[in-house]
């Protein structure tokens, strides 16, 4: 893989740092408005993380910032691909929290999903982040770092134009992203950035288990795709599968879905439905679920359920999401089946990280675990 060097130890690192806060730095520095936009373009559209290679800045310059700050990237303590070209990365961050992330090559696109938190505090009882006990935010750092990670590994420096490996961006890896929100639209304002990483907030897609009120905000402000974790038609099953669901119910979720800004025919807005055998699948839930849809520019994105080592649920058969997926398209939605990528590396959210910990603690004695209970 391509050169990766390890996070910036004991320096400020600028990697996930605002415009606004690189010119602090530079005022704090005594340093010039201007070199603002020389380091931006030196981080995000060369890719550059040693200083001094920035060769549009003075030797003097780069001196004095190579002793304040650095230029990092995540630790990779894994990386596996696919037979299928899906690659997958374990990710360190400086206090040791893992996350995952993972690149998807199709014909027409390569889509990249990525964390917002170190596991999830919500609960969804299909899901393996949601049984990791340690949870925390990730930075805007952590979060824009596994894109210039991916950058790296897939050799896109400078920032192509065209036929990019890279053109998409889900936040759909581990984590609530609307439960950080704030290093959220932070990292996403720098990938977005038209002279950096210039991602078109169109290729953005941010997944969420249903947090009504930001939602409206996350539509206002970033203006991404939004995909919605919808999973069950009535509110009896919601409440089991995503419990938040008993803090903003069907109803306010599809409202808030019915205005979220930007929304139209052209930009649908992605339902998510993980197929459970026996639970969710039946042709009447998929009646239900067009009837749900109706006003909303929608489409539907049946996951066929990743199982994990003791997971409640099945996988449903493949001819019960045949006939969800043909009721659903009957009514004029499109509904893909997601294929399963990159099985034989556990690409799937939440498997590797909960692997390799589980190798740790049996390798360490589980008392003896740093975060056994
Ligand atoms: N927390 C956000 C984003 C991360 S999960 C959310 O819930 O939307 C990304 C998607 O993967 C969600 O739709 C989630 O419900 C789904 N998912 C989680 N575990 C799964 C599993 N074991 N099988 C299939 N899909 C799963
Ligand atoms: Fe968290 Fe999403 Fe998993 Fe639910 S599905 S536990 S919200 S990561």
């Amino acid at each position: 893989m391509a050169s990766v060097t390890p996070a910036t130890e004991g320096l400020r690192e600028l990697v996930g740092l605002s415009r606004e806060e690189l010119l602090a730095e530079m005022t704090a520095m005594g340093a010039e408005a201007f070199r603002v936009r020389q380091l931006w373009h030196w981080i995000y559209n060369r890719g550059v993380t040693d200083i001094g290679a920035m060769t549009t800045l003075s030797k003097t310059f780069r001196a004095a910032l190579a002793e304040r700050c650095g230029v990092g990237r995540p630790a990779v303590t894994r990386a596996l691909a696919s037979v299928d070209g899906t690659r997958k990365w374990l990710l360190r961050f400086a206090d040791g929290q893992e996350v995952e992330c993972v690149h998807i090559p199709e014909e027409d696109r390569g889509t990249l999903c990525i964390s917002s938190q170190v596991g999830c505090t919500l609960t969804c009882s299909f899901c393996h982040t949601g049984t990791q006990r340690l949870v925390r935010n990730l930075t805007a750092a952590e979060i824009v770092g596994q894109v210039m990670l991916a950058r790296d590994a897939l050799g896109e420096w400078p920032s192509p134009q065209d036929d990019r490996q890279l053109t998409n961006i889900v936040l759909m890896g581990m984590g609530e992203p609307l439960y950080n929100y704030d290093n959220v639209a932070q990292a996403l304002r720098i990938v977005m950035d038209h002279e950096g990483l210039s991602l078109s907030r169109r290729k953005i897609t941010l997944s969420t288990s249903g947090i009504v009120p930001m939602i409206r905000r996350c539509g206002a402000e970033l203006g991404v795709n939004l995909a919605i974790s919808l999973h069950a038609v009535t509110d009896e099953l919601r409440d089991v599968l995503v419990p938040i669901n008993r803090k903003y119910p069907l109803a306010e979720l599809l409202d808030a879905c019915r205005t979220y800004p930007g929304a139209s025919n052209a930009r649908r807005i992605t339902f998510e439905y993980v197929m459970l055998k026996g639970v969710n699948d039946s042709p009447a839930e998929a009646r239900e679920l067009v009837r749900l849809l109706a006003g909303i520019p929608a489409k539907v994105n049946l996951i066929p359920f990743n199982p994990w080592p003791s997971a409640p649920y099945e996988r449903s058969n493949a001819a019960a999401i045949k006939e969800f997926s043909d009721i659903v398209n009957a009514a004029g939605y499109s509904s893909p089946v997601r294929t399963p990528r990159g099985e034989d590396i556990m690409a799937a959210c939440g498997q590797l990280k909960s692997a390799s910990v589980r190798h740790r603690r049996s390798a360490l004695g589980a008392e003896q675990a740093p975060d056994a209970p």
